[in-house]
């Protein structure tokens, strides 16, 4: 079968409806609705993000257009609050790592697009992935993001081996906990098999969510150029028990203030037909150079780094209960900046291309531009260490996946901001065991002070006995306890 034609049938039904749950119009008549709002406007939607409930895209659309300094520190403020309330100070740490760069989509803004001669095309065999994941975890590493493009090579029954593999590789330091999945969108019974096998978070990024953008950027023919194919991706995830999704936005594309009310239009769809699910995780990578990649040299609509602290600050407080994931693609200045606006994971030590972590290690060299360019390529240890000098924590956890706590489950303990009462023990027991296995001299100091101000934070805490019982089993070699 040709392999562009393989969701034909798929794509004829969802040729045949009116409309899809992202009306552009709409979106642009809310933003012109509110394009001068006043402070007590602003003030007003503040009140309710207060409560940490989702905000319509009225409210969104007030905090999107506010240029006012003294309400927008105020939004700055609060996003910090918010995101301290549900997850506490702790910032999640992953690491994406490659599996293939064969695809056979064609994005004008993207260094794997087909036509793209300047890759050398690669998908890892199962021992080559086994190298990548044995340097990661003897790096530190617990959690990953398996990228793969679209391409007769990646189907899912491959993608089950190269889960399986992940999971199985082990050092004396353990093994990677927890395997998210950054892949193309799949049919429901396709699904239905990395379900069974165990992934985390399934990432699909609509990039754009603006019709005529999208398709601009994504040329027909190819899979990816069906817009709504992609759009429902996760309505066939929930339908699959893939229950913690991940959406995200590649910003540069389109306006970035109808991209973040799309964002939420897209929560409102899947929390109303799916129980009160929303997306588990949202990332907002900005457009950086890829390899042989004009377009990405010179997006059309380029996000100011001041933009981008207002939109991830937008997005914390409309849906304040979502993983917010600022990646590695942004310099470590501007991820300084921004981490306190309520960001919740970032990734660290991140290598990318296919094979990555190997050649790094065997060649000493880093690439740095492939898919994209990468802004941080500090090691996991500096970045550890300055999360901690940051006043935060840094966790490695990944327990409430591996506790059942997903989709539903999932939204009521991040709505309630009881997660919190997870979030920082487990954080303290995966630093602590990083400062027992990974961590430098240098930063080992820093981390234990970090470790030893968490533990007395939960002194008031009924979890406090067990916290104590379970560090002295890590202290006495035991590991990847959690609560
Ligand atoms: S307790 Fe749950 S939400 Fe908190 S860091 Fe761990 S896995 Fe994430």
């Amino acid at each position: 079968m040709n392999f562009l034609k393989k969701y034909q049938e798929e794509f004829e039904e969802l040729d045949k409806m009116e409309s899809d749950f992202i009306n552009d119009e709409l979106i642009w008549s809310i933003l012109n609705n509110h394009k001068t709002p006043t402070k007590e406007e602003v003030r007003q939607v503040l009140k309710k993000a207060e409560t940490c409930t989702r905000l319509t895209p009225d409210e969104m659309a007030i905090l999107v257009q506010n240029q006012d300094q003294e309400t927008l520190n105020e939004m700055y403020s609060l996003a910090h609050t918010l995101k301290e309330e549900v997850y506490g100070d702790r910032i999640v740490f992953f690491a994406p790592l490659y599996i293939s760069d064969e695809c056979a989509n064609n994005c004008l803004y993207c260094g794997f697009r087909s036509t793209n001669k300047s890759i050398k095309r690669k998908t890892l065999s199962m021992d080559e992935i086994s190298e990548e994941v044995k340097i990661m975890i003897e790096e530190g590493q617990k959690r990953t993001v398996l990228v793969y493009g679209e391409s007769p090579k990646t189907q899912v029954d491959f993608m089950v081996k190269t889960v399986e593999q992940v999971y199985k590789t082990k050092t004396e330091h353990g093994e990677i906990r927890r395997a998210n999945i950054n892949c193309a969108p799949l049919r429901v019974e396709e699904l239905k098999k990395l379900k069974e096998i165990g992934i985390g978070t399934y990432q699909v990024f609509q990039e754009t969510y603006h019709h005529e953008t999208y398709k601009k950027v994504h040329p027909q023919g190819t899979i990816k150029g069906h817009y709504r194919w992609r759009l429902y991706s996760m309505d066939r995830a929930q339908e699959a028990g893939v229950d913690d999704n991940g959406l995200g936005v590649l910003f540069g594309l389109y306006d970035w203030r109808f991209e973040v009310l799309a964002l939420l239009f897209h929560t409102i769809h899947l929390e109303e037909k799916f129980n009160g699910v929303g997306p588990h995780t949202i990332s907002f990578p900005r457009i950086t150079p890829a390899i042989d990649t004009p377009y990405s040299s010179n997006p059309e609509y380029a996000v100011s780094d001041e933009e981008f602290k207002k939109l991830i600050a937008v997005l914390r407080l409309s849906i304040p209960y979502t993983g917010l994931i600022c990646t590695a693609r942004e310099p470590d200045e501007v991820r300084r900046e921004v981490i306190p606006l309520g960001v919740s994971q970032i990734d660290a030590g991140t290598r990318i291309g296919v094979g990555a972590y190997s050649q790094a290690k065997n060649a000493n060299s880093i690439p740095t531009k492939e898919q994209f360019t990468i802004g941080d390529s500090r090691t996991l240890d500096d970045v550890v260490k300055e999360i901690c000098e940051m006043k935060a924590i840094p966790s490695f956890c990944t327990a409430c996946y591996r506790a059942g706590r997903t989709g539903e489950e999932f939204m009521k303990v991040a709505k309630t901001k009881f997660v919190y009462n997870y979030c920082i023990p487990n954080a303290v027991f995966t630093l602590k065991e990083y400062a027992l296995d990974y961590a430098s001299e240098s930063s080992l100091h820093i981390i234990n002070k970090t470790i030893n101000e968490h533990i007395d934070s939960l002194k008031d805490k009924p979890s406090y006995p067990k916290v104590l019982e379970l560090l002295k089993r890590i202290e006495d070699g035991e590991r990847d306890v959690r609560l």
